[in-house]
């Protein structure tokens, strides 16, 4: 079947309208409506060749939510009309042991949403700036939020399970201190979660005029991470810290604030490394320095059962999918609170 959708023909080349096809569905698969899909960091770098091995055309988008249009025979987890969410894996091996663990994420064989070789056509896949989406249901999930919160839901599949999982992982709750460093897509998700979990939690901006909105997503302190005397006042002192920035930056002012034992854990990809980390300060308290890619399926629904009950979801600004190439360049300047979400009903117009 043919469909609309937004993508780009070259790295050097703005997104533009474009027609795709898309499998019919088989019988393990979830054929679904995009209602609106959420507009990751990633998808710029995928977009625009900053990383290696982009395939064009490229169709971005893993932050998807809409409703069940037509499932194949032996789908036994939904039906037509269900609320769906597909994140950033649509296929993986299904036998090592990280797949066997619910860890399909970390398999070598994973499929992501988009720019990754199929047997369907072109040949790799094409994410959620698109009308609909055919993916096999193991790796569909089930939302649960008021239909009213849809668009706001979007950003969870990315974004949510990226700060979930590693809060979960190194076990951020009540009588825990738990840093966030940065205030973007990730960030202000990672102060609500945490939050949610019941840590005490930090949030890091470099940006005085971003302590009041840091502290409605629920951060109990502010900590504006160029002012020496603020961080000094936090030394060894944290159980966790959540790093979300992308941009190469000294690891060592924060590590500085872990306690014994502490781990600050990276979610952001930088396009160049950082500086090494000063090995003195890790040896000297034990510390770590860790690494979070999103999360597994099972942990994903967990996520979105979490956000659900707890009534969390993104910030978002809804954009028309014919200003994609605006909020790209909004992103780059960080001007958005805090996610771009494209609602894809206007991908027809
Ligand atoms: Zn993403
Ligand atoms: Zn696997």
């Amino acid at each position: 079947m043919t469909i609309k959708a937004y993508g780009a023909h070259a790295g050097t080349l703005p997104l533009e309208p474009m027609d795709i096809t898309r499998r019919a569905p088989g019988a393990h698969d979830v054929q679904i409506d995009i209602a609106y899909c959420g507009v990751c960091h990633s998808d710029i770098h995928q977009v625009r060749a900053e990383w290696a091995g982009t395939l064009y055309p490229c169709v971005p988008g893993h932050e998807i939510v809409g409703r069940v249009v037509a499932v194949g025979d032996h789908v036994s987890g939904f039906r037509a009309g269900d609320l769906v969410g597909v994140g950033c894996i649509v296929d993986s091996c299904r036998h090592c042991g990280d797949c066997d663990d619910g860890l399909e994420n970390y398999c070598d064989h994973m499929t992501g949403t988009y720019n990754f070789p199929t047997p369907d056509a072109p040949g790799h896949t094409l994410g959620g700036y698109s009308q609909q989406i055919v993916v096999h249901e193991r790796y569909v999930l089930r939302v649960t939020h008021p239909e009213a919160q849809l668009a706001a839901v979007a950003p969870l599949l990315c974004a949510g399970i990226t700060t979930y999982s590693p809060l979960r992982h190194w076990q951020a709750g009540p009588g825990k201190k738990v840093g966030v460093v940065g205030i973007g897509g990730l960030g202000h998700m990672g102060i609500k979660l945490a939050h949610a979990m019941g840590a005490h939690v930090v949030a890091f901006t470099t940006s005085e005029s971003k302590r009041d909105a840091a502290r409605a997503l629920g951060a109990d302190e502010v900590v504006v991470s160029r002012h020496a005397d603020e961080m000094d006042a936090h030394a060894k002192s944290f159980d966790f810290i959540l790093n979300t920035v992308a941009a190469p930056h000294n690891l060592d002012v924060f590590t500085a604030l872990l306690k014994r034992d502490g781990t600050m854990t990276l979610v952001g990809a930088p396009a160049t490394p950082h500086d090494s980390p000063e090995v003195f300060s890790l040896i000297m308290k034990r510390r770590s320095i860790a690494g979070s890619m999103i999360g597994g399926i099972p942990e994903t629904q967990e996520m979105l059962d979490f956000c659900a009950e707890h009534g969390i979801v993104a910030d978002i600004e809804l954009i028309r999918a014919d200003q994609i190439n605006d909020a790209y360049e909004r992103m780059l300047r960080g001007d958005v609170h805090y996610r771009f979400v494209i609602d894809n009903a206007t991908l027809t117009s």
